[in-house]
């Protein structure tokens, strides 16, 4: 039994922090000693799994925890990766693309943006003619799943193009590693990127990196910042079996390995990405049959989160979200700058019957609200 007052007051709908389980929020419920063996011994645990849940061989691959949310991650890639002979390219459908450029600017990293707009998908083919313009572009970057639409962009198309190009590949895939599967090291992907707080069901305070070993190895020296410099974090973690450099997170850190341990019993990624396949597709339809149209078309949407349109002129998004979050579920505003949307987020520790139930009172509310 647990005390009710560590009950969850409502169902997080939203892309992370997300619904976690019973079993990881406890893990969090001591104090852990950090710096001895018992510690890293579960920190050099988790880089091992992730490099098998992105499918990849320890030989080619190894993978770095940061501390700090998803952005510290993204911006401790391309501020370690870039040196000044390289020029980036930053392929922008949505504002986790366009918070690449702002990184990328503010680092003064050479970089040009070719933007697709919020509501089309990374076109592979308008890359490859890109790169063939342009050889002074040495690194790609962009974003699998982008969080602001939902938008779910083809990743092997875009990779393979970059990649026949030999040119590099920075993939920031927060919402979507351990939701959908990703062939690492066949798509040779150079370095991913995503946190604890997403599809892994940790709770928030560092994110990964899966790297391409000798990519990584080649970085030395580079960085712009001495706290986000990946190639020493990853230093240190990897001569000293497991060592943070600087003070971990190490309530989060439990609760990660809790959280990986429970991905396994799930039936690992595909399990996982099934689970929330089925999630958004029950989603859509119920909404669908409540009046609410979703903004991207079916082939178009992750199983991560969806963007429905207002259903009209006069909808009320903060009369809708407060009386949602009476009847226990907190959903998400939206994050375009030209559609009036709002987001619903179908991962975590949310099930099928779960969303029967939240779109029953969808549908009550918005009668009610006509
Ligand atoms: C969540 C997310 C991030 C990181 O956001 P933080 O607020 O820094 O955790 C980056 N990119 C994408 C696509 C995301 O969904």
């Amino acid at each position: 039994m647990i005390d009710t007052a560590y009950e969850n007051p409502y169902l997080l709908m939203t892309p992370g922090p997300l619904s976690t389980t019973e079993g990881v929020r406890k893990a969090m419920m001591r104090d852990w000693c950090t710096w001895d063996d018992d510690y890293k011994e579960i920190t050099q645990a988790i880089r091992s799994r992730l490099i098998q849940l992105g499918e990849c061989t320890p030989d080619h691959y190894t993978a770095v925890l940061l501390q700090g949310s998803g952005t510290y991650v993204v911006e401790s890639v391309l501020t370690t990766v870039l040196d000044d002979d390289s020029k980036l390219l930053v392929l922008e459908n949505g504002a986790y693309g366009r918070r690449m450029s702002t990184i990328a600017k503010t680092a003064r990293i050479p970089f040009d943006i070719h933007s697709f707009g919020e509501t089309n998908p990374v076109d592979p083919k308008v890359v490859a003619a890109r790169l063939d313009a342009d050889p002074s572009i040495t690194h790609v970057a962009f974003v699998h799943c982008e969080t602001t639409t939902g938008m779910v962009n083809p990743l092997e198309e875009v990779v393979r193009v970059i990649k026949q190009r030999e040119r590099s590949v920075i993939v920031d895939t927060m919402s979507s590693f351990g939701g959908m599967p990703i062939s690492i090291e066949a798509l040779q992907i150079d370095f991913l990127i995503s946190s604890a707080n997403k599809c892994l069901q940790g709770v928030p305070g560092f994110g990964f990196v899966i790297a391409n070993t000798n990519a990584l190895a080649q970085c030395e020296g580079r960085a712009r910042s001495h706290s986000l410099d990946l190639f020493d974090q990853w230093k240190v973690m990897e001569e000293h079996g497991g060592k943070w450099r600087f003070t971990s997170p190490t309530h989060v850190v439990h609760a990660f390995h809790q959280a990986l341990m429970e991905l396994e019993t799930e039936g690992g990624i595909p399990a996982r990405a099934a689970r929330y396949a089925e999630n958004q597709a029950r989603l859509v339809d119920g909404m669908r049959t409540a009046g609410f149209h979703a903004l991207l078309p079916k082939a178009q949407q992750s199983p991560v989160i969806t963007s429905f349109l207002y259903p009209s002129a006069d909808f009320s998004f903060a009369a809708f979200y407060e009386s949602l979050k009476n009847q226990g579920y907190v959903i998400y505003p939206g994050k375009l700058t030209e559609q009036m949307t709002f987001r619903i987020g179908t991962i975590g520790d949310i099930h099928p019957g779960d969303i029967d139930q939240f779109v029953r009172v969808v549908s009550r509310l918005h009668r009610f609200h006509r």
